[in-house]
């Protein structure tokens, strides 16, 4: 009996004490947060030069690259930030992009015009 009533008071005062801490979670998608610097979000493209680096450090084969486009196929892709850290004119980068999720795969499938600057999703 006076076991279960500590383990009552216990559980109680964990409960109470979270009155008093600061949550750490945040009501999504109301409010979000700001990702680091260093966030892996979305891979977005630049002015690609087409040395084909990236291709071949990138673990999952998410990187397609064809003559006139380049491709980052989401679904594949691991986020794990090699193309960006061994692109040798850190033409592409990891934004902090990280709101993905999409019911249509295709949506995943990044295509960019590798003629064109800046980020350009065709
Ligand atoms: S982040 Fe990693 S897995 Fe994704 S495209 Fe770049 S190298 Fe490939
Ligand atoms: S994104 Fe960078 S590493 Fe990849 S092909 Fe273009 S220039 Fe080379």
């Amino acid at each position: 009996m006076l076991k279960n009533i500590r383990g009552l008071l216990i559980s109680m005062f964990t409960v109470f004490k979270h009155l008093f801490i600061r949550p750490v979670t945040l009501e999504y998608p109301e409010k979000k947060i700001v990702p680091p610097e260093n966030f892996r979000g979305k891979p977005v493209l630049g002015n690609c030069i087409k040395c084909m680096t990236c291709t071949r450090v990138c673990p999952s084969g998410a990187i397609n690259i064809q003559k006139n486009t380049f491709n980052i196929d989401l679904n594949k892709c691991i986020f794990c930030g090699n193309c960006a850290y061994y692109c040798p004119i850190n033409c592409i980068k990891m934004s902090g992009e990280y709101e993905l999720a999409s019911s249509d795969k295709s949506d995943l499938n990044l295509v960019y015009d590798i003629n064109k600057t800046g980020e350009n999703n065709v």
